[in-house]
């Protein structure tokens, strides 16, 4: 068998039982520990000089390869052109996009640096397998090397529509590069269709049968891929929590109200503000509700650094407490807004108390947490998921109560709709969720990657 080396942007967590804040992070970790390999990428530092090799660390069947990098290649790289360009543009957020020619030429160069540190390690037979939009360039990087390895890429973000992608000042660098890989995979079919739409029309490439792509002189394939959880783990954890002291705690400030509970990055891709909104017209139209529902939101703070994330977080305090300041009363705070990341074990426990899991991003890849959400209930009492169309997890969790985060009404209707909703009715959606989860787990989704990536692509 093939050694498998994943690279992304951030390495984490190193160390067992650290808290993994975002969803690439925890698929990349369940998928390798079951397979053992190489999972090179940053390491969070930032040094004046880094080193041209990286530093190595074996826990188990995992080495860990990392690097730090300069403070001009987190500027320009990591915080201008993946988190203050791609990002917002790969989100459907032009008007927050920020592009800079420095800042592109940071990144290509960061990409380099690791496609140099990274190639001496390699075996002729590995198997490499390349994760977001940090990292776009590096097969091509590593290809200028010399190396001959399959390699595969996987976007963790939605691909946007041909005509946001083209607001890219050097669209065409990118793109071409991502043609360097042997398979491009994606969450979703409307990912992928952005995907062909600018090979066929923007690149005059074409698209064949099976996924098969030429485009850029090279032939390869592309893919839908769904990424899951590791389902039976999330339900192990949660289930042990029946009657812990964060259950107990938990239940004794609720006092029976019914939970609703978001849990996001402090981004402003989630629909936070709008969430808050939401929740607050419920509390306008339906009276019945004050005081028998608490919205708990968790929000750690993330990419600080980045413009836009400041302004999100102040709007969002904002929010909480005008609607905090209208509608609490002495035994009653409608929402309970944590500034604070939670390791997933307490996670699992705060899904499985709520009655309402309230998943909405403007745009999202994918969304682990609402699929944690629904590992996490148990069968006697189930929660029931409130999810937005434009998360990728759409696409599959169709018996989630699907909602437009655009229309804070409907959202404000889901909510009253969950919440009411009798036990039978939230049984069988959860059952039917759970095993589409349950099914495509998060080893299959890494089998089914892998399987494609050496799938010989036909030559003429
Ligand atoms: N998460 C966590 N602690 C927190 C908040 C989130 O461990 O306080 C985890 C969460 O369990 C999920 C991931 O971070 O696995 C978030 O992934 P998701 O796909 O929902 O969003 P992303 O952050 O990748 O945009």
């Amino acid at each position: 068998m093939s050694r498998l080396v994943v690279i992304s942007n951030r390495v984490a967590p190193v160390d067992e039982g650290q808290t993994a804040a975002g969803g690439l992070a925890v698929a990349v970790l369940a998928a390798l520990k079951e397979s053992g390999g190489i999972w090179f990428g940053w390491n969070g530092e930032i040094v004046q000089t880094p080193p041209t090799k990286p530093d190595t660390q074996k826990i188990g069947s995992l080495t860990y390869a990392t690097m730090p990098m300069t403070r001009r290649d987190y500027i320009e790289y990591y915080i201008g052109f993946a988190n203050s360009t791609l990002w917002p543009l790969f989100h459907y957020r032009l008007d927050l996009m920020h592009y800079d020619r420095r800042n592109f030429t940071g990144y290509m160069r960061v990409n380099g640096r690791f496609a140099r540190a990274l190639s001496p390690m390699l075996r002729k037979s590995d198997l490499i397998w390349v994760h977001d939009y940090h990292l776009i360039p590096l097969a091509d990087e590593l290809r200028r090397l010399g190396c001959e390895q399959r390699m595969g890429f996987f976007l963790h973000t939605p691909l946007p529509a041909l005509e946001i992608l083209l607001a890219l000042p050097r669209h065409e660098d990118l793109m071409r590069a991502l043609c360097a890989y042997d398979l491009v995979g994606f969450h979703t079919v409307n990912d992928l269709s952005a995907f062909f739409d600018y090979i066929i029309l923007e690149a005059g490439g074409e698209v064949l049968p099976d996924g098969v792509v030429r485009a850029f002189g090279r032939t390869f394939r592309a893919g839908v891929f769904p990424v899951g959880l590791d389902a039976a783990e999330v339900a192990e954890l949660a289930s042990q929590h029946d009657n812990s002291p964060e259950q107990k705690r938990l239940a004794t400030t609720l006092q029976e109200r019914y939970l609703i509970l978001g849990v996001d990055r402090l981004d402003y891709s989630k629909g936070l503000v709008a969430r808050f909104r939401a929740f607050a017209k419920l509390l306008a139209a339906d009276p019945r509700m004050h005081k028998k529902v608490t919205l708990m939101q968790i929000a750690p703070p993330s990419r600080g650094d980045v413009r836009g994330y400041a302004e999100i977080r102040r709007e969002l305090e904002t929010t909480a407490g005008h609607i905090n300041g209208q509608y609490a009363d002495f035994d009653w705070v409608p929402i309970r807004y944590l500034n604070k990341s939670f390791d997933r074990s307490e996670l699992t426990c705060f899904y499985r108390m709520s009655r309402v899991g309230l998943v909405t991003p403007l745009r999202d890849g994918m969304n682990l947490v609402a699929k944690e959400f629904v590992a996490s209930q148990g069968e006697q009492d189930p929660g029931v998921l409130v999810l937005s169309r434009f998360a990728g997890a759409a696409h599959e969790m169709t018996e989630a109560l699907i909602v437009n985060p655009h229309d804070e009404d409907s959202v404000a209707d889901a909510l009253s709709r969950a919440i009411l909703m009798p036990l039978g009715e939230r049984q069988e959606r959860w059952r039917a969720l759970m095993q589409k989860l349950t099914q495509h787990n998060v080893h299959v989704w890494r089998a089914e990657y892998l399987e494609a990536l050496q799938r010989p692509v036909p030559v003429d």
